[in-house]
């Protein structure tokens, strides 16, 4: 700080319940407006007791989310997300001090909301109403079905203690969250330090709309090293930064010999690959050349999977570099994003724009060419309209290498942070795959082919090596979510470089913060751990018809075991008639006859299920209210004229909605013929209502 400024604000902390001024006001690590260099806060990291902080995560935290099953948790993110969306105006306000355009802070603001929202959702529609997680199919490990096994999933008892980086303040505050929290562990959020100011207002945001429970949420403002000597096997620590740094905590002894879980997510060298297909001005190449000055320009490259290595074929670099030098100065006004017109705003700080600098300059000297842009001060858009150079700002323009030689070790090495990207030759597909590989493990690659077989090499040759691989091509190139945008809904890491961890991914990321246990057990003590009935558990028919039960009274095991039906021809043979479905193996005894699993004749599938639904239905209104579907529905044996159906339909899973006066309802169905034969099973799923005034008003029906 020079001595005319005015000593910044320092960043408070939020934890143990409150906020918490660090001990003397304006000290610390001085951080700047992207743009101007004005100081917009101070970080330090004085006062703060960690041990103290996960200490209440692990206990208020624990005990708060422990109270809460999994759709109340969704529930209370799908509210927060409401509130951000609410006051996200102000967060755009904070965010234009990271140098950040209102499309950055976009990406990175309703980026976050977003995450909230789609596990607020997957989270009711993934999960159980419960505490427990069940993780696969129940195996049956006995001959006499007396022994089983199940494997479930538990949350961790400690904290998720999450580092982010510079570039999302409240995304990546908000990816990490959102999961660990629904899987019910308390967050502990370590901002980067350059713009921890906008985490701090966004969870300051969080804190003021009272939705979240004591201890779910912590904010650490400030370096916090030495974080981990504080964890232990009960904790998850999930970072995002440099290689370097992941590298330091990874050797840790608090992970190698106290059993921290640590998923690192870190630098990439994500490449776009143009498919030998496409020519210049097809759809597939304007797409490709569009994508690349998206990834160089928003967040002013500044992305974790932005694209740094574009591959192309040998006789197309140069039509691929014409376009994007065409694109970037026709799209492209580099400034302060307070200004009108700006498309791409300043790297994060001065600190930043040296670093990548000094990268492009180590990128030259190992072969590369500058072939669009320089690293001249750039000329930029002020906030008052205004042009010139803007020392005191952080700004780089958008800068294209080009690498005579592919192989140069520099290009497949040296992770420029900020709008940089190379071009690269290949000979033929294997070589794009191999150069795409030399990267050494990616969060990304595009795929930009119209055609199946180029698609199908290139993409079997580089999905080991990358988290996720985007096909581009002239359908998908307007709806696409785009290169750099990992989603909620698909896993988000790459393997070896990237980091070698898994974040986001829809539910598998809330299994992150979970520990998979094998249980081995009775049908009986399985189903009484797991919330869901299984074969050979208890059930009973005796209390009345299940379905004039409502949640309130419905207990899982409870059955309805139905009288038995033959099967006629003439039910065949209507059945074919009025549906339309005349299927040999329904009409022609001799044809039937021939197929390899029929003896003759069978009865439609479809029509015993039918059957089915007739023989355990209880047909009043009450309070069943609707089937709305089947699940794992198997034919196990043909069912021929004469033969006798009888169906067994017990409650298998109870899912009360929080949020509606119903649940829903899964029925085990077993169909059985004559000789009890299995002859279909299958999952019914319904929806209940929690309480009905006629439950009470009807005599049981007769099983
Ligand atoms: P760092 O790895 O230095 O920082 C990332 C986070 O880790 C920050 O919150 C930082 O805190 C914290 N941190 C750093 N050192 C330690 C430590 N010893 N113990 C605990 N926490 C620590 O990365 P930068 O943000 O400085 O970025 C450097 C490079 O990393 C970029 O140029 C880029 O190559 C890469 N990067 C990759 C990203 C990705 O998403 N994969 C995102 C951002 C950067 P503090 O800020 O307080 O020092």
């Amino acid at each position: 700080m020079t001595a005319t400024e005015t000593p910044a604000r320092t960043l408070d902390s939020y934890v143990l319940g409150a906020w918490q001024r660090p001990p003397s006001d304006g000290e610390g690590q001085v951080v700047r407006d992207a743009s101007t260099g004005e100081p917009v806060a101070a970080v330090a990291g004085q006062g703060l007791d960690l041990g103290a902080v996960v200490g209440y995560g692990r206990t208020v935290g624990q005990d708060a989310l422990g109270a809460l099953t999994f759709h109340q948790r969704a529930l209370l993110l799908k509210r927060l997300a409401q509130h951000l969306t609410g006051v996200k105006e102000d967060l755009y306000e904070v965010s234009l001090r990271t140098g950040g355009t209102r499309r950055d802070a976009m990406v990175d603001i309703d980026g976050g909301i977003g995450v909230l929202f789609t596990y607020g959702s997957k989270g009711r529609r993934e999960l159980p109403n419960a505490h427990l997680l069940v993780d696969g199919p129940p195996e049956s490990l006995s001959r006499d079905g007396s022994f089983g096994g199940q494997h479930v999933r538990t949350r961790r008892q400690g904290v998720a203690f999450q580092v982010n980086a510079f570039n999302f303040p409240v995304w990546g505050m908000l990816e990490k969250f959102a999961p660990a929290f629904l899987a019910g562990v308390p967050s502990v959020v370590k901002p980067a330090s350059s713009t921890a100011y906008l985490a701090e207002a966004a969870v300051r945001a969080i804190v003021s709309s009272g939705i979240l429970p004591d201890g779910a949420l912590q904010l650490v403002s400030g370096p916090a090293r030495g974080f981990l000597d504080h964890l232990d096997v009960r904790d998850t620590v999930s970072f995002t930064g440099s290689a370097s740094t992941a590298r330091v905590l990874a050797v840790d002894d608090a992970v190698i010999r106290r059993g921290v879980v640590l998923t690192a997510e870190t630098d990439s060298l994500n490449a776009a690959v143009l498919g030998s297909d496409v020519e210049p001005g097809s759809p597939e190449f304007t797409a490709f050349v569009a994508s690349v000055v998206t990834e160089m320009t928003v967040k002013a490259g500044q992305k974790c999977t932005a694209i740094r290595r574009v591959i192309v074929p040998a006789d197309r670099q140069d039509a691929v570099v014409d376009a994007v030098r065409e694109r970037i100065a026709r799209r492209v006004v580099v400034g302060d994003p307070r200004a009108d017109g700006v498309t791409m705003g300043a790297l994060a700080s001065v600190a930043q724009k040296e670093e990548v600098l000094r990268s492009v300059r180590e990128l030259v000297a190992g072969g590369g060419q500058v072939v669009v842009g320089d690293l001249a001060e750039p000329e930029v858009v002020h906030a008052d309209g205004s042009r010139g150079p803007a020392p005191d700002g952080a700004f780089v323009a958008p800068v294209l290498l080009r690498f005579a030689d592919p192989d140069a070790p520099a290009v497949h090495d040296i992770e420029a942070f900020g709008p940089v990207a190379s071009v690269l030759g290949y000979c033929d597909l294997d070589d794009a795959v191999r150069l795409a590989n030399l990267g050494g493990g990616s969060l990304v690659a595009t795929v930009a082919s119209a055609d199946p077989d180029v698609v199908r090499h290139l993409v079997t040759g580089i999905a080991p090596m990358h988290g996720r691989v985007l096909v581009l091509d002239r359908d998908d190139a307007k709806s696409s979510t785009g290169h750099g945008s990992p989603v909620p809904h698909l896993v988000h890491g790459g393997p070896g470089r990237a980091g070698g961890g898994e974040e986001l991914g829809g539910v598998r990321a809330v299994e992150h913060y979970m520990q998979r246990t094998a249980l081995q057990g009775t049908p009986a003590a399985l189903t009484g751990l797991t919330g869901r009935w299984r074969a050979g558990a208890p059930s009973s028919t005796g209390t009345g018809h299940p379905f004039r039960k409502s949640l309130a009274v419905l207990r899982i095991g409870d059955a309805v075991e139905s009288g038995p039906r033959e099967v006629t021809l003439d039910d065949i043979a209507h059945f074919a008639d009025f549906t339309g479905d005349t299927f040999y193996a329904h009409t022609d005894e001799e044809a039937a006859a021939a197929n390899p699993f029929f003896p003759g004749r069978v009865a439609h599938g479809y029509l015993l299920v039918s059957f089915a639904a007739g023989l355990f239905v209880d047909p009043a209104p009450g309070p069943v209210l609707a089937n709305y579907g089947l699940e794992n529905l198997r034919f196990l044996t043909p069912v021929v004229p004469g033969d006798t159906l009888r169906v067994r339909l017990t409650a298998a899973q109870i899912t009360p909605r929080e949020d509606e006066d119903y649940g829903e309802v899964r029925w085990d169905a077993v169909l059985t013929n004559q000789r009890d034969e299995q002859v279909a099973t299958y999952e019914v799923l319904t929806l209940v209502a929690k309480e009905t005034v006629r439950e009470t008003a009807r005599e049981p029906a007769e099983n």
